[in-house]
């Protein structure tokens, strides 16, 4: 039977246009190998480069087009630091629609240089609260406080939906977390991650302290499966286990909720290579996949990771973080026409 989905599409700041054009390309060539899937693209504004504009790099009539689609593929966006700023657009929209599982697969590539050959873990990232929920003040001239909100409500949800990860994947479950340190957020953490283990005594499960954690992706990656976390614990972690399997050039990222999904590539704007036609588009091509899995076009999804690692085995054509010389739009088109 056809299946007809919309798709928002936030090409972002920096490098997004370029990348999340080279994903739209593979997923046109996904359309045209498929015969039963139409994708609607629905174009929205976002970003730092809206703000001049309308005063807010989310405006009302992008969310309200959001809201009109399946799910959203999202280029990356550049955040302003200067306190009073617009909060960044991923952060919003993750809280706007409960997103609240951030997930991102950590794999090896063929011929990608990784700490270790042939690792395969995902992290799993609370994706609503702690370090991210911007609550900060200055309580007197030079002393910042920042909130870090941990609520058990979250906390449920995120080890559940990192269970249900774990358990059709290969069984292991590690919870990171700072419990010597912060002992009450981190402890309603792991009293909830342990709550949640009673109903999946299948699942092999252990924890490690943060820094720990960030010691074992390098010394020990292959050891992991599914890592469950706090919100900053896991960008940061997922930053590291990007560039222990390759490159942040290839990692893709989801941030799924109860009733949408928006994809995206792990790596930010990177501002100082913008319209230069040299990075690698592979992570949002990736995390389109990620969204045609969402959707439950597995064969679909499965057309781009096969191309991605067809590309990848041949070595033909490499982007410069992968030791090549190749441009963004080579990169795109051998991974669209490797689509079949
Ligand atoms: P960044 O990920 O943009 O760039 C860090 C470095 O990673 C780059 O200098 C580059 O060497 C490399 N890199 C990134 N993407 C690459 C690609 N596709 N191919 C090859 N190499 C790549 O991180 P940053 O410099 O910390 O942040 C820049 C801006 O992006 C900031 O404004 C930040 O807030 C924003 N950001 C946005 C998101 C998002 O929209 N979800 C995520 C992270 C950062």
């Amino acid at each position: 039977m056809p299946k007809s989905y919309n798709i928002a599409v936030l090409k972002g700041d920096g490098i997004g246009p370029e990348v999340t054009e080279a994903a739209i390309k593979v997923l046109n060539a996904v359309q045209e190998s498929s015969q039963n899937l139409t994708l609607n693209y629905l174009y929205g504004e976002a970003g730092y480069h809206c703000i001049a504009e309308h005063g807010t790099n989310l405006p009302e009539k992008t969310i309200a087009l959001i809201k009109r689609t399946h799910a959203c593929l999202k280029g990356p966006m550049t955040t302003p630091e200067t306190p009073g700023a617009p909060v960044s657009v991923a952060v919003t929209l993750r809280k706007m629609f409960t997103l609240y599982a951030n997930v991102r697969p950590c794999r090896s590539f063929p011929r990608v240089e990784s700490l270790k050959p042939d690792l395969d873990f995902v992290v799993v990232r609370e994706n609503t609260e702690g370090l991210y929920s911007g609550a900060e003040f200055e309580l007197s001239p030079g002393v910042g406080v920042a909130l870090r909100i941990i609520t058990k409500e979250a906390s449920l949800r995120i080890a559940e939906f990192a269970f249900k990860l774990a358990a059709k994947r290969k069984k292991h479950l590690t919870y990171v977390h700072k419990g010597n340190i912060l002992r009450i957020t981190d402890g309603i953490f792991k009293d909830a991650v342990k709550e949640v283990s009673l109903k999946y005594p299948d699942i092999k499960l252990d924890d490690l302290h943060v820094d720990a954690a960030a010691m074992q992706l390098i010394k020990k990656p292959e050891t992991f499966d599914v890592i469950v976390t706090t919100n900053l614990f896991g960008d940061i972690l997922s930053d590291e286990a990007a560039q222990v399997t390759g490159s942040l050039g290839l990692a893709a990222g989801a941030n799924i909720g109860e009733t949408y999904g928006m994809f995206e590539p792990v790596h930010g704007s990177a501002p100082k290579y913008t319209g230069q036609n040299r990075v690698n588009p592979t992570a949002t091509i990736m995390a389109a996949s990620m969204m045609l899995e969402y959707l439950n076009e597995k064969d679909a999804a499965a057309k781009i990771e096969k191309a991605v690692i067809d590309v990848l085995t041949e070595g033909k054509i490499r982007t410069a973080d992968l030791g090549g010389s190749s441009t963004t739009n080579e990169m795109s088109n051998a991974i669209a026409s490797k689509i079949s």
